[in-house]
């Protein structure tokens, strides 16, 4: 290969949206045989807000709220970010305006926060003097800090999953409380993209450590069959993921924009991220997108096929 040709290609790159690390990176690219794309932010918009929220009979849905987003305004997590913002639009519109001005901390205040990645978040808050111990996330984090199930807040979960959003648990003292739902929406270009990746013969899959009901709906939305999602993902399972594809002797791309994901990034034989995504994805990956724009992937398929091909 001539260097030449291939400087030629990161150049023309740079003209289709594409960061390039370097010229190697296009022989990368023309072996690629599968795609993995993880969902929030990378085929979805990434930016959530609130949808709902369903309660346990003893509390009102404000509560929920106020509690939940005094704990997530805490979390980095777009989950999080949509939460905290419902909750402090609602608390600021319960006020007057003389109690604003007084005091513009409308939610009450949290301690001994704590993160569980790719599960969700735990920590104090309290209310009027008193102290919740309060957990927000997946089913399985408050399984694992001992909060019984409840079948009618299940069932709402279900449901709301069904349609693409994510449901997540609200559970303080011991006890789930209620359900909040949340979603994004699908990019306008993502399932244009897909259709793309199968014309150049490529297996688009999707990864995601949302919860299965949700995934399977994105999917379908963007054309891709059940057997194609693997979802409830923790972090680190993302990288072993890809990794066993490569073992399969597949020749993996993945797409991601979050921390989560930059592990599964550095170890994809191709890593591409998204532009607005998180910086430590952006370092972890090989090209970037920058208009976050899933097409822009086939197009680098594309351009690092035409690139090598002259160069042959
Ligand atoms: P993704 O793979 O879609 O980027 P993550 O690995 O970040 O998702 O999170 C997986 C799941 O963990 C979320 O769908 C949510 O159920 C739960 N979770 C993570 N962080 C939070 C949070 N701050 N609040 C509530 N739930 C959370
Ligand atoms: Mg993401």
């Amino acid at each position: 290969a001539t260097p030449t040709a291939l400087l030629v290609g990161t150049g023309r790159g740079a003209q289709l949206g594409l960061l390039i690390k370097g010229p190697e990176v296009l022989e990368s690219t023309r072996r690629v045989d599968t795609i993995v794309l993880d969902k929030t932010g990378t085929v979805t918009t990434g930016r959530m807000s609130l949808h709902g929220v369903h309660t346990a009979e003893d509390v009102t849905p404000d509560q929920v709220l106020l509690i939940a987003g005094a704990l997530e305004g805490a979390s980095e997590h777009p989950i999080a970010a949509a939460i905290a913002a419902a909750a402090i639009d609602r608390a600021a519109t319960d006020r007057a305006a003389t109690d604003r001005a007084a005091s513009p901390n409308v939610l009450p205040p949290v301690s001994d926060f704590r993160n569980s990645a790719g599960l969700g978040v735990s920590g104090t808050v309290t209310v009027d003097g008193h102290a919740h111990s309060v957990v927000i996330g997946r089913p399985a984090l408050l399984a694992e800090l001992g909060v019984p199930a409840e079948d009618s807040l299940k069932a709402a979960a279900d449901s709301a999953a069904a349609t693409g959003r994510t449901a997540v648990m609200v559970a303080w003292d011991g006890q789930l409380r209620g359900v909040i739902v949340v979603g994004d929406t699908v990019k306008e270009t993502s399932a244009a993209a897909v259709r793309q990746f199968r014309s150049l013969g490529l297996r688009p899959m999707l990864l995601t450590g949302d919860n299965r009901g949700a995934a399977v709906a994105v999917g379908s939305a963007i054309g891709l069959d059940p057997a194609d999602v693997i979802a409830e993902v923790l972090p680190e399972d993302k990288v072993s993921t890809v990794t066993r594809l490569q073992a399969e002797g597949r020749v993996v791309a993945m797409v991601g924009d979050g921390v989560n994901d930059a592990a599964a990034l550095a170890a994809a034989d191709l890593g591409l991220s998204m532009g607005a995504g998180t910086d430590v994805a952006i370092e972890a990956s090989d090209i970037t997108l920058v208009r976050g724009d899933l097409t822009a992937a086939a197009d680098a398929i594309r351009l690092s096929r035409s690139t090598l091909r002259t160069i042959k």
